[in-house]
């Protein structure tokens, strides 16, 4: 997006990967077998199919590609774009394989992708197409509840899920755990509440405990805390709009936000809700109220700020303009958003680079509890919610009659109310990125060899894999 938001990869994507991995595990004491086996891609498939179209019949290139087999399922989006290609899904692959690792969900990695640009066709075309790609990752075993489980990424969402889910289902007639063969699905098919949401609740989770951290903000000149920091985000899709409403909401400033068709800036904080539905309504994020438009788009994002959050598509910060960047925090929101050149000039700068595979695993996370959630059957919070309320209830009237004192309106609300699916779900989320943000932390802390952030999150994330895969037996 930054330059009109596709910059052409200074490197294979994949191989920027490897790199990263090489660069971690020289900090771990694993065999070299063992870790070529978690390097490389497993499973890549690659098809081209025709689907009948309004305009006549259209040959489509896909990928699924399964990065790891040390558990299953695995796990991944799909990406509809047309800069998919092999590299790219084998590059997010491999992500998602670590991503699952740090955050201490048990699923291999995968992604699959459609080379299209989804603004072109119909909702029917596209439903055509989405359930033609399912049929083919059916017939070659590369979907199902226990071995690959798709999700969206960028270009789709619960719509396509659906159409996925039914495709699997028609195909597996009375299989009794069908719903769970992808994730991401509408609340009214199996999906879970909060999940749309996740990604980005997972994003500000993972800023708001990095920017807690004193010491680390003394080095980089800031206060801790989020109040007032000034962000700008770089895409308005599903993950930027609710990481951008998140900050927002705790206190930071958004004071630019960029899209495709360009920027746009207030320094005293842009509403996100605003901004949306004003580029919504008119087409364009530009132009709105009295916000300066930033041409091209890309400009905004080397604008003085305290967080800087490309929440779009890889290779958004790369040598051409790292060492523009002003910010002090890079949040990795998108996959791959900082080419490894660009990281170097933005490390030298002192700059905290919150790397994508911790810092975007709130979407898989909330994927995992709503897989849990096919497989179990029921909602969470259907089982325990009245009991609790009336435990909850029962305690309050003892103490307030013991006491001969209320407790404030608000205070019995919150203590009152039973948790349900959207609570559970979003503390499960909290506690996942709390714990994983401080376990990354403190390993990078913990070994003054350890470069920076991203490193120390390959070396967490290579540590469980490689556990596992002994823990298994394949390599005792
Ligand atoms: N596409 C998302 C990601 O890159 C979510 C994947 C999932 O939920 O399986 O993390």
């Amino acid at each position: 997006m930054a330059n009109g938001i596709r910059n052409k990869r200074e490197h294979s994507f994949f191989g920027d990967v490897v790199n990263y991995f090489e660069r971690a595990a020289k900090y771990t004491i694993h065999p070299a077998g063992l870790l070529d086996q978690i390097k490389g891609c497993n499973s890549i498939y690659r098809m081209n199919f025709p689907v009948r179209l309004n305009k006549g019949i259209e040959v489509f290139t896909a990928f699924r590609v399964e990065h790891s087999h040390h558990k299953l399922p695995v796990k991944g989006g799909i990406r509809y774009s047309t800069a998919v290609n092999q590299d790219e899904v084998m590059a997010l692959a491999a992500l998602m394989t670590y991503k699952c690792a740090v955050v201490d969900v048990p699923f291999g990695g995968a992604k699959g992708g459609v080379c299209i640009d989804p603004r072109k066709y119909s909702e029917i075309e596209l439903e055509k197409i989405t359930r033609r790609y399912t049929s083919e990752l059916v017939k070659k075993n590369f979907i199902g509840p226990g071995t690959d489980v798709p999700a969206p990424d960028y270009g789709t969402g619960a719509r396509e899920m659906a159409w996925i889910a039914d495709t699997y289902a028609a195909f597996n007639p009375g299989q009794i755990d069908a719903i769970g063969c992808v994730t991401g699905k509408p609340v009214s098919h199996g999906g879970i509440r909060g999940r749309t949401a996740a990604t980005g609740r997972g994003i500000f989770y993972g800023i708001r405990e990095a920017v807690n951290k004193k010491d680390d903000m003394k080095k980089l000149g800031l206060e801790p805390g989020l109040q007032n920091k000034r962000v700008i985000v770089q895409g308005l899709g599903n993950v930027g709009y609710y990481t951008a409403k998140f900050l927002q909401e705790a206190g930071a400033d958004i004071i630019a936000l960029a899209e495709y068709e360009g920027a746009i800036y207030d320094k005293n904080g842009l509403d996100v809700d605003e901004v949306f539905k004003h580029r919504k309504k008119s087409g364009s994020i530009l132009n709105f109220k009295k916000a300066k438009n930033i041409m091209p788009s890309g400009k905004a994002l080397e604008m003085a700020c305290d967080i800087l959050i490309p929440a779009a598509l890889e290779n958004q910060i790369n040598s051409g303009n790292a060492k523009r960047i002003k910010a002090k925090i890079i949040g990795e929101a998108a996959n791959g958003p900082v080419t490894p050149e660009a990281e170097r000039v933005l490390l030298k700068k002192g700059v905290l680079i919150i790397p994508d595979l911790y810092l975007n695993a709130g979407g898989v996370t909330v994927s995992y509890f709503e897989w849990l959630k096919n497989l179990s059957h029921v909602r969470f919070g259907r089982m325990g919610k009245r009991y609790d309320q009336l435990v909850n209830s029962t305690l309050v009237d003892s103490i307030e009659t013991a006491v001969g004192k209320s407790l404030s309106k608000k205070n019995k609300e919150i203590i009152l109310h039973g948790a349900d699916e959207e609570h559970l779900v979003n503390s499960g989320l909290e506690e996942t990125m709390v714990n994983a943000y401080n376990e990354i932390r403190e390993t990078w802390k913990g070994n003054k060899k350890i470069p920076d952030l991203r490193t120390a999150t390959f070396v967490v994330s290579i540590n469980k894999i490689a556990n596992s895969y002994i823990a298994s037996g394949i390599f005792p």
